[in-house]
């Protein structure tokens, strides 16, 4: 054996675990299918603005010890997320707070906003069994119809009473003056971009890019004593007990040579006829500078657009619905029995996991493979 450990995948999943295997002395190989470390977070380089290639990531944590971590690795800005909802030219302030609800009813004390909720949501009686019921519950009627039902059914393709409750319970809703859009005592983003990060993470470590897994995975398997294993878990098992649902997401991103595109990082377009979910416009993660703190000239836009996975597509986030967990249920027991593998991260634990939960779970399963 040439290696303690084999990393499938160079995302967060898969370098923190490198990282903590190699401070242990360990030896790892890590192999990425993709031309690039750093997996969904990867941030490339375009007239000097770090572009979020898979999308927007802002780094949000209330767990003290992976913000301590992370800032081993990266110095973090003080970005605060603040999108803001366009409803067919109608601009909103997300998450849902005293400035949402002044523009949505004219409303003006908190009082005011918790009596204006509490007279719609009388529609729903009982526990919300999905995830209309769960936002009207939450916020009335008006606010689901303008700024969350049409962005839903764009970014999931089902019907919002065919989605789970708990992904609405993901947003913050505040009788405050707050437009921050996470409840995070730590947040930011890294300087130089989320790639510098993993590269920092990952020193040291042997890394083979445009290397597939299944392409070599007997020759793979024979060097290394356990395999960590970060890809889709149907994926591993040759999808012989089905597909799990995943949606995929498309980025139209555009070069502009014009300073300011949209004066905002997001901004969510809450209309079910507009094509894409959000425009991104990179520059605004680092407040519009380069790193000498001088004005981009020029700005960079994505806009993005939510799909369903088909095989071929890079799978993004997990249907997590009922009829998905029961499958993955199936695959997991597959997985359990599997002694040399660990399955980890968001494809490999199909779950809707944020950057700093990814880091967690790496943290702990590390140890403990560290311990054994
Ligand atoms: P990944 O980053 O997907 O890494 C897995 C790696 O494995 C990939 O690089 C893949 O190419 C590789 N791989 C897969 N199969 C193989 C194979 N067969 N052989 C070799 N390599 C393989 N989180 C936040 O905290 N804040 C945010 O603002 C945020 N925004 C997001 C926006 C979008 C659009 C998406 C999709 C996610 C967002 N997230 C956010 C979540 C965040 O991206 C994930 O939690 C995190 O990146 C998951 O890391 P991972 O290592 O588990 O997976
Ligand atoms: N959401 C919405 N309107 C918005 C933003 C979000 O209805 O303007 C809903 C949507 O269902 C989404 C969920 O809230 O899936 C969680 O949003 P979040 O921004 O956390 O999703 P992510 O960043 O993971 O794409």
């Amino acid at each position: 054996m040439t290696y303690d450990y084999l990393i499938i995948g160079a995302g967060l999943y898969g370098a923190v675990f490198a990282r903590e295997a190699m401070d242990a002395g360990k030896s790892v190989l890590v192999v990425e299918k993709r031309p690039h470390i750093a997996g969904n977070v990867y941030t490339e380089d375009i007239e000097g603005i770090h572009v979020h290639r898979y999308g927007a990531h802002i780094f949000h944590t209330n767990d003290a010890a992976v913000w301590q971590y992370v800032n081993r690795f990266a110095t973090f800005n003080r970005f605060t997320n603040s999108p803001v909802a366009n409803y067919k030219g109608e601009l909103y302030s997300l998450p849902f707070n005293m400035y949402t609800f002044n523009k949505m009813w004219g409303v003006v004390t908190p009082e005011q906003a918790a009596a204006k909720i509490a007279e719609q949501r009388k529609e729903i009686t009982g526990e919300p069994k999905n995830l209309e019921e769960q936002a009207i519950s939450l916020v009335g009627r008006d606010i689901y119809e303008k700024l969350i039902k049409g962005y839903t059914e764009k970014q999931w393709g089902r019907d919002c009473r065919d989605l789970p409750a708990f992904i609405i319970k993901r947003l913050p809703v505040r009788l405050t003056f707050d437009n921050n859009y996470f409840n995070a005592l730590y947040q930011g983003i890294p300087v130089g971009g989320y790639t510098k990060l993993v590269e920092n993470l990952l020193k040291g470590a042997e890394v083979r890019l445009n290397c597939d897994y299944f392409s070599h995975k007997a020759e793979l398997d024979a060097m290394a004593r356990q395999v960590i294993y970060t890809g889709p878990v149907d994926a591993y098992f040759n999808y012989s007990l089905g597909t799990l649902e995943y949606r995929s997401v498309r980025f139209e991103t555009e070069l502009m040579d014009i300073p300011n595109f949209q004066g905002n990082a997001a901004v969510n377009y809450t209309d079910r006829e507009t094509p894409w979910t959000r425009i991104i416009e990179h520059k605004w993660f680092e407040f519009g500078k380069d790193a000498q703190g001088n004005d981009l000239p020029k700005t960079v836009i994505s806009r993005e657009y939510s799909s369903e996975w088909k095989p071929g597509d890079e799978p993004y986030y997990p249907v997590n619905d009922a009829k998905n967990g029961a499958l993955y249920q199936q695959y997991k027991a597959l997985a359990d029995r599997e002694e040399k593998v660990v399955f980890g991260g968001r494809l490999g634990e199909y779950k809707y996991y944020d950057m700093d939960q990814v880091i967690a779970a790496a943290l702990a399963r590390s140890r403990e493979e560290m311990a054994r």
